[in-house]
């Protein structure tokens, strides 16, 4: 059933009772804030905010990377009734701009680097009347400014069903990044269904290094953590030495990753120079994981097989996981078993009312109480993902296998037509990886002088081969796929560009 609750008490509700156990703690400095203190603090940000005007409904954009400020200023701004349309640290004073005219964002949330590109953003968008910062900056409001005050805390009924949450944008993978309005109820009720498959223990102690301002870091790195007393341990970025530092100093037992960092773990040298024995289990998301990458990754750390979970903003996030109690039994490569409360179809790709069974490729449909309200100001993109009967079409193509494993493939939109064939770019990519002289790889579908498109292969060579050439790369793939599957094209490139939850922009490839 639906979780009638607003997030911040369906997070901190508890935070009183957690007392002096660390709730944030800064991965760099070791700076700590405990539950007694985060539950206190963003009530009282919560009355600062709201006597600066902050009134509810009234969106807020948190720019901000990850910090341990971030959750506080968070769950202060929705106890004050704002929505929380969370921004990317990186993006321009044009992209911001867009953001914030798109919300109708009024208030910003910011740090002091990022001052210049917010202020500037706010002009370009118009409508914020004040920017605070989490820090110090001269001339703007900080957050310790505001908790000063003794104003009393506001009297803001929430209305869980109702009322926006969360304004995530989309990542853009595939387009323009889209506004997703997410309920308190939406929210509350994902991370319920969560649970009892990712079961948080109250002694774990959770790296927080991808971004929380994404929905996949957003739930499982603060949102769930949070409510269950464990310790989040936060890092600004992702550089694999401060990553592998962090695990060591701070004994992490949970990561939450994406498969970039799973590459890395699996692959990069200096990870033999930590201790990383106080793992306990990797949990990956948000882009396709190869099985046998995987397994390298877990051989090496000595863990569990890793698990991993299937969602999208749309879905608030969650849809599938595997349950950390079935990381051994779970099949190689699955994204997880359908969570309690949610409904799903695999249909045909040519024949769209077509239901398909076990073993057979389709679009995934998605019915349950997480998804989204709808796209923010898009009634027409919202009605194209959300059929009369209340389907979400994911634009994924997966199978499930007999026990109810789900596989997602890839996008139906990414899959390379090759006559008439359709070859899934993830594979390729995850066939590519396996071979000792890649470090990484993208796959898109080019269109040849023959007007056929076929794979072909962005190849960033491993720095221990470097005379790897485009036959190699060719004939490595070649010999392990159906020949319609093959890579007919390799650039060499020294990255391939992602976004920040880990996806591969194949559209940033296309010529
Ligand atoms: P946009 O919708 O703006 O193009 P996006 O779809 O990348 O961007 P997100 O909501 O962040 O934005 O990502 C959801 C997508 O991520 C899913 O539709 C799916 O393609 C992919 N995804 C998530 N988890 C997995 C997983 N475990 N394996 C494979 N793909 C995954
Ligand atoms: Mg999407």
């Amino acid at each position: 059933p639906p979780v009638e609750e607003a997030i911040h008490d369906a997070v901190l509700g508890r935070a009183a009772a957690y007392g002096d156990r660390p709730a944030l703690v800064d991965g760099v400095d070791g700076t700590t804030i405990t539950y007694a203190q985060l539950g206190l603090l963003h009530r009282r940000l919560a009355a600062a905010l709201a006597e600066a005007g902050v009134r509810k409904g009234d969106v807020l954009a948190l720019h901000s990377p990850n910090t341990i400020a971030f959750p506080l200023a968070f769950y202060a701004a929705t106890r004050a009734g704002a929505t929380v349309t969370t921004a990317h640290p990186l993006h321009t004073p044009q992209e911001l701009a867009k953001q914030l005219a798109d919300s109708s964002a009024r208030w910003m949330i910011t740090v002091s680097p990022l001052l210049p590109t917010a202020r500037r953003a706010a002009e370009l968008a118009g409508g914020i009347r004040e920017i605070f910062v989490c820090d110090q900056a001269p001339g703007h409001r900080s957050l310790t400014e505001l908790l000063a005050t003794t104003a009393p805390e506001p009297d803001v009924a929430v209305d869980p069903a109702e009322d926006i949450a969360v304004l995530p944008y989309s990542s853009g993978t595939t387009g323009t990044p889209k506004g997703v309005m997410l309920t308190h109820r939406q929210i509350a009720t994902n991370l319920a269904q969560l649970e009892p498959a990712v079961t948080v223990e109250p002694d774990e102690r959770i790296l927080a290094v991808l971004p929380f301002f994404h929905i996949y870091g957003l739930t499982a790195l603060m949102n769930a953590p949070l409510r269950k007393g464990a310790t989040v341990v936060v890092l600004p970025r992702f550089e694999l030495d401060t990553f592998l530092a962090a695990i060591e100093t701070h004994r992490i037992t949970g990561l939450y990753v994406a498969p970039p960092i799973v590459l890395a773990l699996a692959k990069h040298p200096s990870v033999a120079r930590y201790d990383l024995s106080s793992l306990r289990y990797v949990l990956s998301a948000a882009a396709p994981l190869d099985a046998a990458l995987a397994a390298a990754c877990a051989d090496r750390l000595g863990l569990p097989p890793l698990g991993q979970a299937y969602g999208m903003t749309e879905l608030s996030p969650g849809t599938h996981v595997v349950p950390l109690a079935h990381l051994r039994d779970a099949p190689p490569g699955t994204v997880g078993r359908l969570l309690a409360g949610t409904e799903m179809r695999i249909v045909s790709l040519d024949d769209p009312g077509k239901d398909l069974g076990p073993g057979e490729r389709g679009e995934i449909l998605i019915r349950g109480p997480q998804i989204m309200k709808g796209y923010l100001g898009r009634p027409d993109a919202t009605a194209a993902m959300i059929d009369a009967d209340g389907w979400l079409h994911t634009g994924d193509v997966g199978q499930v296998d007999d026990e109810g494993w789900l596989f997602v493939v890839d996008r139906v939109k990414e899959l390379i037509k090759y006559k008439g064939f359709q070859v899934a770019p993830a594979e390729l990519e995850a066939l590519l990886l396996t071979h000792p002289g890649i470090a990484d790889a993208a796959v898109i579908g080019v269109v040849n002088d023959d007007g056929n498109e076929a794979p072909h292969a962005f190849v960033v060579r491993q720095s221990t081969a470097p005379d790897l050439s485009a036959n190699d790369v060719m004939l490595y793939v070649g010999e392990r796929v159906a020949p319609y599957k093959r890579v007919r094209g390799v650039t060499f490139t020294d990255g391939v560009p992602r976004a920040a939850s880990g996806k591969i922009l194949r559209r940033e490839l296309r010529p």
